[in-house]
């Protein structure tokens, strides 16, 4: 960026949080770079917001600064997931994509004050899209995609102009865009911001009152409790089940060991495969007590725990299995978002060696089975071979007495509930 730009865009920042305050974190945070050419504005996950200059040089201060405010806001909603949640190949619907995005978050951008000019490379909002506000990029996505099938170039992909958010939206990449090069890792890790402009959105409710109805609901997701090291637990259960088994169970035999061996030397004459060493990435089975016993704040305070594992342990989908459990096994699935939890099933007696017998029984084969319960449970008696991790749910008088009855041979995690 020039001098000039810079200074431009200290006032175009300063106008975006005299309508959005909350928001100086992410603002502030942005890695700005001019992208000559670009056409328009464009951001990536990794907070970088690429400007042509030149291409919004028409535009009021004021305008420029709601294009910050939409910019930021796909990176607060995370939208850089949204292909890939939505399970489609974004080179071909990319555009769809980012449309929806762009509806999903204008609505909140008008309600904080915004003006959503609508003219050429203005905002859209959902009555364009014919829908109603306030419904997730999700739903746009499906209204836009079942009335044209495949109509849709993508963005960039077909030579014309880019046209989109940027990767950050969810659409395919913007050609300026760079990828894995953080020229110095000067941006910092997206969630750690996002944690703080949730926060400064509690405040800002606390002090002065409205918030946008899709940012508060993003704020409680992204400010999820769960103060648990998963990272560091799970990747020492893994290691102790791998040392316990010695190599007999955790050995992968479709890959195959770089070490040559010369038959001469085994005299075997028999051409031998080993197999190789690999990374222990944990498979996580987790059981979820969904009997009568768990109230509302437990379930929830469950969920928090699994998109914490899913988020700090980089695991989900079939890699992060989730069981329901109350006196049998009423529902399995990979874990991809909280609101797959939504949904208690069961809500009978409990027991939750059924669930451990079911985690069992997952193939592949889990390397750690998490038990997420009140405790009012029955246990196995002996180790089940595979690690086990029991998460204790519930309040400050009611954990003890649970956790005295957990296996002495399992790892033990409290999560207090209120
Ligand atoms: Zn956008």
């Amino acid at each position: 960026m020039t001098d000039e730009q810079s200074a431009s865009l200290q006032v175009w920042r300063y106008l975006a949080m005299e309508k959005m305050p909350y928001m100086a974190g992410l603002l502030f945070s942005l890695r700005v770079l001019d992208a000559p050419g670009l056409g328009t504005l464009a951001v990536d996950a990794g907070l970088r917001l690429y400007i042509d200059f030149d291409a919004i040089a028409d535009r009021s201060d004021d305008e420029r600064a709601q294009m910050l405010l939409h910019e930021v806001g796909h990176l607060f909603a995370d939208h850089h997931l949204l292909a890939e949640e939505l399970g489609v190949d974004q080179r071909t619907k990319g555009r769809a994509i980012n449309v929806s995005a762009d509806a999903s978050l204008n609505d909140d951008l008008r309600d904080a004050g915004c003006e959503i000019f609508a003219d050429d490379g203005g905002f859209i909002l959902p009555s364009v899209l014919g829908e109603p506000d306030y419904k997730t990029p999700h739903h746009y996505y499906r209204s836009l995609t079942d009335d044209d099938e495949g109509q849709d170039g993508g963005d960039g992909g077909d030579g014309g102009e880019y046209t989109g958010c940027g990767s950050g939206s969810g659409s395919e990449p913007a050609p300026c865009e760079l990828g894995d090069d953080d020229a110095g890792g000067t941006a910092p890790a997206a969630s750690r911001v996002q944690v703080e402009v949730a926060g400064a959105i509690i405040e800002h409710a606390k002090n002065r009152g409205r918030v946008p109805a899709g940012l508060a609901e993003r704020t409680e997701q992204i400010l999820a409790p769960s103060t648990t090291p998963w990272q560091k637990i799970l990747a020492s259960m893994v290691r102790r089940g791998a040392a316990s088994r010695a190599g007999t169970l955790d050995v992968d035999t479709s890959r195959r060991s770089r070490r040559r061996h010369d038959a001469r030397l085994g005299g075997t004459g028999r051409r031998l495969v080993v197999p190789g060493m690999h990374t222990p990435v944990p498979r996580v089975a987790l059981v979820r007590d969904t009997s009568g016993s768990m109230s509302a704040g437990d379930l929830n305070a469950v969920t928090n725990e699994v998109e914490a594992i899913s988020q700090r342990v980089g695991i989900r989908g079939m890699d992060l299995r989730v069981i329901d459990v109350d006196a049998d096994v009423a529902a399995e699935r990979g874990y991809r978002r909280a609101s797959d939890l939504a949904v208690r099933h069961g809500g009978g007696g409990t027991d939750m060696r059924v669930g451990i017998d079911a985690a069992l029984q997952v193939r592949p084969r889990p390397s750690v089975v998490v038990v997420a319960t009140d405790g009012y449970t029955p246990w196995p008696e002996e180790p089940v071979g595979v690690a086990l991790v029991c998460v204790i749910v519930g309040t400050d008088d009611q954990r003890p007495r649970a956790i005295s009855t957990a296996p002495s041979w399992a790892k033990v995690v409290e999560v207090a509930t209120s």
